[in-house]
């Protein structure tokens, strides 16, 4: 749409070959009170066009006879050139296929020059230059919805691309277990007499048990989520209780990756409205993570402390480290950073959506850090401490 005068008047520009027209018109206009028009005029099919095209009038009256040529054919020509502008189309005389061919081309109104006079002119006019705002309102409502759905097509696709990943991480993911313990079984027959081999293989076996029983409780926590029906059992707890059972739950996997836990928690309870079991599954699976993400000889720290209303934990690592680009995604579902299928002791891509899920549930935030590849990363889970808990749960 035109921008207005800075007089504040309505400019209109009549395309008229014409000139006893125009004067007819300059007429009629000087016969509204008020003096809200200005009236400019064009004579040629051409500058009829550029005119439409610049954009600098409110208004456009178009003579439908322009010479050997047609105010609809100048509209049709201004319009593949992708320029618009309300239209009040003028004849000498009504004709039916005129006044529909008019409407067709989206002008606004068909006025019959015999009959014009100052009132029709200026409600004419008002009426084009409302139905413009409204296109434009419209419009723009239109390209913001686009945008919208554009934005959540892209997120679908996304999401698509990251399931069937997931997909392809899980039958791997649970397959991967299956040969180790296969082998095992079979050595356990061959060497039935030997307790130490027998041991070993029963070792074997109850590792990878362990890791396929982890693997599918997660699964069946982020579905619970997913449809609401995971149920917290909330408690005064101290939060320490949930980092011993984490750590509890963690120790074999810390052992198997030859990290080393610091612990650093604070000597005073803190004490926080939550279930005791899921934040120790929070924890655990920090503590997972960064074993899992951490070379042998590397080091784990756990430490808790209280920040004004919060419980603070912090789970850090001297590990892999996390790239700045992905940092923003890793709590998203089916997150993995440069996944490869090959890798043993991976993981579904799920451990953190169960963290921040959980927590969130608690009225808690998580949040990751870390200063890039092979500078370690760092968990902060805060949660409100008791009395200032809100849980959506
Ligand atoms: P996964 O099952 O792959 O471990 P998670 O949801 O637990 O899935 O973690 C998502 C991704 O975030 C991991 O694949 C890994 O790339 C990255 N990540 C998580 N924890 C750490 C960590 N302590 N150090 C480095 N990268 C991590």
């Amino acid at each position: 749409m035109a921008t207005p005068t800075s007089n504040g008047k309505i400019r209109v520009l009549l395309i008229d070959d014409d000139p006893d027209d125009h004067v007819l018109t300059r007429d009629l206009f000087s016969e509204i009170p008020g003096d809200k028009f200005e009236l400019a005029w064009v004579s040629d099919y051409e500058a009829g066009i550029e005119a439409i095209c610049a954009g600098e009038h409110d208004v456009f009256l178009l003579d439908y006879r322009l010479g050997e040529r047609t105010g609809l054919e100048l509209l049709a020509e201004a319009m593949q050139r992708t320029c618009h502008g309300p239209v009040i189309l003028l004849t000498g005389q009504s004709m039916l296929e005129i006044d529909m061919a008019a409407m067709e081309q989206g002008v606004a109104d068909y006025l019959e020059k015999g009959r014009l006079d100052a009132t029709i002119l200026e409600r004419s006019i008002r009426y084009a230059i409302q139905q413009a705002r409204y296109e434009a309102e419209l419009k723009k409502q239109v390209a913001a919805r686009t945008k919208d759905l554009e934005i959540a097509n892209a997120a679908l696709k996304d999401a698509d691309r990251r399931k069937n990943q997931f997909l392809a991480t899980l039958a791997h993911e649970l397959r991967n277990p299956l040969a180790p313990i296969r082998n095992a079984l079979q050595i356990m027959k061959i060497a039935k007499d030997n307790p130490t081999v027998i041991e070993q293989s029963r070792a074997i076996v109850e590792r990878q048990v362990r890791h396929m029983i982890r693997h599918i409780d997660d699964l069946l926590d982020i579905s619970r989520i997913t449809r609401g029906k995971l149920v917290l059992q909330f408690a005064s707890i101290d939060i320490h209780e949930a980092i011993a059972a984490a750590i509890e739950t963690s120790e074999p996997v810390l052992d198997e990756a030859q990290v080393t836990l610091e612990l650093h928690v604070s000597e005073e309870p803190i004490i926080v409205h939550g279930d005791r079991l899921r934040l120790g599954q929070v924890f655990a699976n920090l503590l997972n993570n960064a074993a899992k993400y951490t070379e042998p000889g590397g080091k784990v720290m756990i430490s808790s402390s209280q920040d004004g209303e919060h419980a603070v934990v912090h789970v850090k690592d001297t590990g892999l480290g996390i790239p700045a680009e992905v940092l923003p995604q890793v709590f998203k579902p089916f997150t993995q950073v440069n996944r490869t299928l090959s890798r043993s002791q991976g993981g579904l891509g799920i451990g953190l959506a169960l963290v921040e899920q959980i927590v969130q549930l608690h009225g808690g935030i998580v949040t990751a850090y870390s200063e890039g590849v092979g500078k370690g990363a760092e968990f902060i889970v805060r949660l409100p401490l008791e009395g200032d808990a809100n849980p959506e749960a």
